[in-house]
């Protein structure tokens, strides 16, 4: 009998399953990863962007992007989400009411969010996505890459986007600009905010500065540094009144990209997700596998039995 496909999955699915109930119970615990130790990063504040998309064109110039002329005003570069011409996008979500307000409307920029522990890395076959050990940012290798598309499935924030209409595809996704860092830069997006709503810097101070911003009273006057968080540069805002949560902190295992809005994040579009990244949660079911040499069999058993119960119904 030939295991099709969607039976294997089913039936790892079922084993994995029977693992999955192991945290806890059976040892399989999740290994979270640490900041690398240079970690660079971008702190995205929702309520300091003013919608002007300056970053989107910044981004398609230091990178050689070609426009993509769509939506309601099809007449200019006006890309509405990421694809394989843009890597970065600024969406707006809400239609009534004011700027950040519970019923209003809000601002989101969209690109990579550089995982700690990256799905995309992990599922790659081919180690054509890699994160940079020393500052975390997740590169691609275009001559490694086979196509098979896994990193796509696999990031949980739908990043990666592949060139369908190429006769050579490429997956394209930010790569944090790492030509330009690579100069002593910085990204494009963040050197090009008007407002310093994107900031770019070390992921340490970019999260003391968002805890430095959730601390603030609404309404009263700040300084808030602009391009990058060392750059000496800053302008006054008005404090928000912020969410108490700063996206990506956390999430997944943490992100080198760092949320901050008005509004609730899942409102922007960003994903509500647990802690443990998925990466971590299938090292520790590997680890509870090979630890006791109990799991492989339970498995195998799950696997077993769904082939087996599939014949007996075919005969
Ligand atoms: S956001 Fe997606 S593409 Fe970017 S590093 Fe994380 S898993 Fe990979
Ligand atoms: S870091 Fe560079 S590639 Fe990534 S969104 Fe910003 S400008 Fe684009
Ligand atoms: S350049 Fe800055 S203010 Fe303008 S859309 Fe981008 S993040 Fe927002």
């Amino acid at each position: 009998m030939k295991l099709k496909r969607r039976d294997f999955l089913k039936g790892a699915l079922a084993g994995g399953l029977l693992c999955g109930a192991a945290p806890g119970v059976a040892g399989a615990e999740s290994v979270r990863k640490d900041l690398p130790p240079k970690a660079v990063g971008i702190l995205y504040d929702s309520t300091l962007c003013i919608g002007c998309k300056v970053c989107v064109h910044a981004c398609k110039q230091a990178n050689n992007m070609p426009a993509e002329v769509q939506g309601p005003e099809p007449y200019w570069d006006n890309p509405l989400d990421l694809s394989a011409k843009t890597l970065n996008v600024i969406k707006r979500y809400g239609f009534e009411g004011g700027k950040d307000a519970a019923e209003g409307f809000a601002f989101i920029k969209r690109h990579c969010m550089h995982c700690i522990d990256p799905a995309c890395v992990s599922a790659c076959p081919a180690s054509a996505l890699l994160k940079n050990q020393e500052n975390g940012v997740v590169s691609y290798n275009k001559d490694a890459c086979i196509g098979c598309r896994y990193c796509q499935i696999a990031c949980p924030y739908n990043i990666p986007k592949f060139e369908w209409d190429s006769p050579f595809p490429e997956i394209v996704k930010c790569q944090l600009c790492s030509h330009l860092l690579a100069k002593g830069g910085i990204s494009a997006c963040c050197a090009s905010c008007p407002t310093g709503a994107s900031l770019f810097g070390p992921v340490q101070k970019l999260r003391e500065e968002a805890a430095r911003r959730l601390r603030m009273k609404p309404g009263e006057y700040y300084d808030f540094p602009v391009a990058a968080i060392d750059s000496g540069e800053s302008q006054q805002h008005r404090a928000a009144a912020y969410v108490q949560h700063v996206y990506g902190e956390r999430e997944l295992g943490g992100t080198q990209v760092l949320y901050l809005a008005g509004v609730a994040f899942d409102k922007l579009g960003l994903p509500d997700l647990p802690e443990d990244s998925y990466v971590a949660l299938a090292d520790g079911i590997q680890y509870a596998i090979y630890k006791g040499m109990v799991y492989p069999i339970v498995v195998l058993g799950g696997l077993i039995y769904i082939i087996k119960n599939r014949q007996e119904k075919k005969e």
